[in-house]
């Protein structure tokens, strides 16, 4: 055994996984995070999530939201979802047939359907992904092309799932937006920011025919001017990888999730899903508690007052632009 396996162990049989479970997450809703998930890593992780909390769709708790009704969910409802949408999702079906469980599939709305990459995928010596996630979007853009990627090229193996497959999937899979071409949102121009966040709904809603309410922000990442277009754009919510679980008085466009790791066994998926996981790392520094570009003071309408206008600046003055 690893000295990680026997960490989460470890952790596991504290009991403190257990104990969070039956308090903090008793009466919240908590949000998973997957990615590119193995069929069998799926099995045991969806096995071992659906045994330790009641596994709802999205659209359940945003139901529960807009009636302002906690009962009509059940204790521990946990939402699992996946980033992306990397082909081999389409693995997954079988199992979410057989565990009976829903799943929210978040799309590239540029990338799916097409022989496109993920640029966050592409390895090149010159290429340094954490640093690409730290700079303009026109540097990000410029750095990939002269190491060769163009986020428009068709490649002879697509990487996203295809038009079938979101058509086999989706009476199972409750589809949304993670954008179209997976940028990071606050190093975007405001015309960049609006047209990857509205672009994608329209997409994915025209073309798929798919009824998109939610957006998760590519890496966690969103600003202030984000979260206004994000409403602006009609969706019902935004899912970050903020850390925390969620009420029915969360902000729906800051809602927090836990990320697991495609290849964590059953004792990491129960650490993880507890919170307990990052709530240590973001403790000793390893891991930010949330996106380090949002600053509440950026917008006043919003916090509590979901419906308002957004009339302050400096985000009135983004929407302006547009
Ligand atoms: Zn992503």
């Amino acid at each position: 055994m690893t000295l990680r396996n026997a960490l989460f162990k470890c952790l596991r049989y504290s009991g403190l996984p257990w104990l969070l479970r039956h308090t903090v997450q008793q009466r919240r809703v908590t949000l998973v995070m997957f990615h590119d998930i193995a069929p069998d890593y799926a099995e045991r992780a969806f096995a071992f999530l659906k045994r330790a909390y009641n596994v709802i769709a999205l659209d359940d708790y945003l139901e529960a939201r807009r009636k302002g009704d906690s009962r009509a969910l059940p204790p521990r409802a946990l939402v699992i979802t996946l980033d992306d949408g990397h082909a081999r999702n389409r693995e997954l079906l079988p199992i979410l047939e057989k565990l009976n469980l829903p799943v929210t599939i978040f799309l590239c709305a540029g990338i799916v359907g097409t022989r496109r990459h993920f640029w966050f995928k592409y390895r090149h010596p010159d290429v340094n992904i954490g640093h690409l996630k730290t700079v303009s979007n026109a540097e990000r853009l410029a750095a990939l092309a002269r190491a060769g990627f163009d986020p428009l090229r068709e490649w002879e193996q697509p990487q996203a799932l295809d038009r079938q497959d979101i058509e086999q999937m989706r009476s199972r899979v409750n589809f949304q937006s993670h954008t179209s071409l997976h940028p990071c949102l606050p190093h975007c121009t405001d015309e960049e920011a609006w047209a990857e966040i509205a672009g994608s709904r329209q997409t994915l809603e025209q073309d798929y025919g798919l009824r998109v309410n939610a957006l998760a922000f590519p890496n966690g990442d969103y600003n202030a001017r984000d979260l206004a277009l994000v409403r602006r754009a009609g969706y019902a919510c935004a899912i970050t990888v903020d850390f925390g679980c969620n009420t029915l008085h969360t902000d729906p466009y800051r809602l927090r999730r836990l990320s697991i790791d495609d290849t964590d066994n059953e004792d990491a998926v129960c650490v993880k899903a507890s919170g307990l996981w990052t709530f240590l790392l973001a403790l000793l520094g390893q891991r930010r508690w949330k996106s380090p570009y949002y600053r509440p003071g950026t917008i006043v309408a919003g916090e509590d007052t979901h419906n308002s206008d957004t009339s302050f600046t400096p985000v009135s003055g983004a929407l302006r632009r547009l």
